[in-house]
């Protein structure tokens, strides 16, 4: 019988003692295998996960293993379950938890610093200094599933209570497995970024976090808020998210129209989500004096950057780690709020079972795939449900 020192069940929600967990084997390769159900300690809880979305990172991790670390190195072959995008069902309490109740549906964070750096004492916890180090003798209470410590890919997972969002039933499993990414976009144009309404907002690459920038900016105020890449069906998208302005890149000059769209001056934020080569010198011209610019992608290449030009300007450049300081919460409110339709950018959805099909959806991006879910119930297996 599932059971754990000072671990709260109820007889309502049986939970078995294994389940199915997919782990990553060498680069790209992944195996469906069974593992014991983990079991919270303090401040934790047991989540059944209902649906899990793939995420660009999950591939990176999946074919190359950064940005995840495991005992220390890349995570292959050590038994590691990928995953970070998930949301799910409260159904064991560690000691001590009633910040929670089983049967309550949530959806999580990502990262749960360790909680006594300087930066988990500033509220950036995903930029922990301690990363990567919850195991062994340098235990320091660090997770970030599907990172660190063991993921989403599978049916349950330990999360800190620090790491949770309560969703309401009207939202969706699919909705509340996209809080996140949402999340990510708040954390930069907010507590990163310092934006307020009206000041006006470039978003490139119309990815999903690009997607739901726009769809954030908007609902933050920003005005306008312009969306530029190649794929006009993806900013056909980002029309519907809220966009004042679409640029597709491959017919205009886009730092060009960016400026004679924006008073002849360039906007006060750029949100580069395209990883292009050259995206960050055309994102510094993009901006105005002053200007802001957040770098949500990770390029492969190196490439020179006009320095020069971002001293004479005063131009701001910083790169983002994942969502801190609870934004995810805030991003969370919009969504149940109905502020915008985070529902726009899921595409498909599959049985966890399906899981390599699933990542070979997301990755060739089959059918127009955005966002792709995964769910352990309710999906038959060897079955698309597009929606
Ligand atoms: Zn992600
Ligand atoms: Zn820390």
């Amino acid at each position: 019988m599932y059971a754990g020192p000072g671990v709260k069940t109820s007889a309502d929600v049986p939970i078995p003692e294994r389940m199915k967990a997919w782990v990553l084997g060498n680069p790209g390769e992944l195996k469906l295998a069974e593992k014991p159900v983990p079991v919270p300690k303090r401040a934790e809880v047991l989540v059944r996960i209902d649906a899990v979305a793939i995420c660009a990172t999950d591939l990176e991790i999946i074919d190359h293993g950064s940005p995840a670390l495991i005992q220390g190195g890349k995570p292959f072959n050590k038994n590691f379950t990928p995953g970070h995008e998930y949301m799910g069902t409260v159904v064991a309490l560690g000691p001590g938890v009633d910040e929670y109740k089983i049967g309550q549906r949530v959806t999580v964070e990502i990262h749960a610093g360790c909680g006594q750096c300087k930066r988990c004492r500033e509220g950036m916890y995903t930029s922990c200094h301690n990363y990567g180090l919850n195991y062994g003798d340098l235990d320091k209470g660090h997770r970030a599933n599907g990172f660190t410590t063991d993921g989403g890919f599978c049916e349950y997972q330990v999360n800190n209570i620090n790491t949770l969002i309560a969703i309401p039933d009207a939202m969706s499993d699919e909705e509340a497995a996209l809080v996140v990414t949402a999340g990510t976009a708040m954390y930069g144009l907010t507590e990163l970024g310092g934006l307020v309404a009206g000041e006006s907002v470039v978003v490139t690459g119309p990815g999903p976090i690009g997607l739901l920038g726009v769809a954030v900016a908007k609902a933050l105020g920003a005005q306008p808020v312009i969306l530029t890449g190649t794929r006009d069906n993806r900013l056909k998208i980002g029309r519907e998210l809220g966009a004042d302005h679409v640029i597709n890149v491959r017919n205009e000059n886009v730092v060009e129209t960016v400026k004679q769209l924006n008073g002849g001056r360039g906007v006060d934020y750029v949100v580069e989500c395209s990883g292009a080569p050259n995206a960050v010198n055309e994102a510094i011209h993009m901006v105005n004096r002053g200007g802001k610019v957040c770098l949500a992608a990770f390029p492969h290449e190196k490439t020179p950057v006009d320095v020069a030009h971002i001293v004479r300007n005063n131009i701001y450049l910083y790169g983002i780690r994942g969502e801190g300081k609870s934004a995810t919460h805030r991003a969370e409110a919009f969504m149940s709020q109905k502020r915008f339709d985070a529902t726009k950018i899921h595409t498909h959805t599959f049985a966890l079972d399906d899981l390599p099909t699933a990542i070979r959806y997301a990755k060739e991006r089959i059918e127009d795939a955005i966002k792709v879910v995964v769910k352990a119930r309710g999906v038959a297996a060897h079955r698309v449900a597009a929606e």
